[in-house]
């Protein structure tokens, strides 16, 4: 007996069927004597059928209408998984984001949480209700809605089991847990048991979306253990949690990020400073930068390209466009490529797997265009048609075949 908080994503409550499925976890997990709070998000393609929406009328519409339109997603689930618990005979309300209390900034469509009011939730655990809370969205100081951006969901059920000290937060997806590749693209895969919270961090950063990084990072900073698991096959999953078993694995996951763009500046003054005006130019505008790499000067010059995430192409190409340190020089920008990386904590006492990933690409004629590396990964730009037969060549090299 415990209090417990349980998330479900938006393929597990995608129709009528599937939410039933979902009031029957949850009512089990009640009547076993537990406190339960739900957090939903919204039901299969809706928040994108909603962006499709508002882009047919405006384009350009504001974070903030973004925000109250797409919030929209939520409640319908929530009211929908109430209802569905109410006709299993059990004690159930839905609340929204500000309703359960979630205090964010006013950075519309990826707001941060601030705080959580915890004395609504507590009310109504009080009442013996099960709470059902829309993932995803909170109010900030101006009393409107926020989102938390792509996949926020499961950064609000672990905010609420942070704020509620909950004994357990369960975060039930469309795959048994969190495997050493994409399931759905990746063949020979295996289930992680355990993973530690800087490899999840990693991983989900670098493109493996089963868990939202920020609810990561926020597991990670209030010690919320995580277990992912599947709403529709009742087997073990995988946890989440600051030390975890090693299983004598070098490579704990390979991932894929098709949401990365690479701008070249050609030709650019090869004297002191350069770097430092063009990064703090992006950086000013909030336009984070991940891989970059400088060419050799050459007749006093040199190249300079850096990778940002797909969307800030086209602003940070307009920015040095517009800078006049760079005028006349030409500016490029991909957006047909992909990084795939290999994380695991492993690697900081192994040397060679660098050179391993690199052979394996190589046998399958990838060329590679950027490198980077930290303790626990290494990425590479490659272009965006050979990511799939790269992802799989890496995961080969790495993760044996059973
Ligand atoms: P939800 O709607 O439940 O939030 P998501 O679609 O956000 O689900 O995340 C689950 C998906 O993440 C899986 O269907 C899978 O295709 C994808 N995924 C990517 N990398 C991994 C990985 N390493 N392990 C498990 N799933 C992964
Ligand atoms: N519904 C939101 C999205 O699709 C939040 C979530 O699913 O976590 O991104
Ligand atoms: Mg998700």
């Amino acid at each position: 007996m415990g209090l417990i908080v349980q998330k479900f994503g938006g393929s597990s409550v995608a129709d009528a069927a599937h939410v039933m499925n979902v009031a029957r976890i949850v009512t089990d997990t009640y009547k076993e004597g537990n406190d339960v709070v739900v957090v939903v998000s919204a039901q299969g393609n809706t928040t994108d059928d909603l962006i499709t929406k508002a882009l047919e009328i405006n384009p350009k519409a504001t974070k903030r209408e973004m925000d109250m339109l797409l919030s929209a997603g939520e409640q319908i689930s929530i009211a929908l998984l109430s209802m569905a618990i109410d006709s299993l005979g059990y004690p159930a309300i839905s609340l929204l984001g500000w309703q359960a209390g979630f205090e964010t900034n006013s950075k519309y469509g990826s707001a941060r949480i601030k705080s959580i009011r915890t004395d609504r939730l507590l009310l109504e655990l009080g009442k013996k209700n099960i709470v059902i809370v829309a993932g995803f969205q909170g109010l900030c100081k101006y009393d409107d809605i926020t989102t938390l951006g792509r996949g926020g969901s499961d950064t609000s059920a672990v905010a609420i089991a942070a704020a509620l000290r909950a004994d357990r937060c369960q975060i039930f997806t469309d795959v048994e847990g969190v495997y050493t590749a994409d399931p759905h693209k990746v063949k020979g895969v295996k289930k992680l048991s355990e993973i530690t919270y800087d490899e999840m961090l990693e991983l989900a950063t670098l493109g493996a979306q089963v868990l939202n990084n920020r609810s990561v990072e926020m597991a990670k900073k209030y010690n919320v253990e995580l277990e992912v698991l599947s709403s529709l096959n009742p087997v073990s999953g995988t946890i989440v949690k600051e030390v975890a078993k090693m299983e004598k694995m070098l490579v704990r996951g390979v991932t894929k990020d098709t949401n990365v763009a690479r701008i070249s500046i050609i030709g650019v003054p090869d004297v002191p400073g350069i770097a430092f005006k063009i990064f703090s130019k992006l950086a000013a505008k909030r336009i984070n930068v991940d891989i970059i790499l400088q060419s050799v000067g050459r007749d006093n010059t040199k190249d300079i390209s850096f990778t940002v995430s797909r969307d800030n192409g086209p602003k940070a190409v307009e920015l040095l466009e517009n800078f006049n340190l760079l005028d006349g020089k030409k500016i490029v920008c991909d957006r047909d490529v992909a990084k795939i990386s290999v994380v695991g904590a492993g690697m900081e006492t192994h040397p060679g797997t660098a050179s391993k990933m690199f052979e394996a690409l190589f046998s399958v004629d990838v060329n590679i265009q950027m490198i980077s590396t930290s303790e626990i990964k290494i990425s590479v730009l490659i272009s965006a048609s050979d990511a799939e037969r790269a992802v799989n060549a890496v995961h080969r090299a790495f993760i044996p075949e059973e």
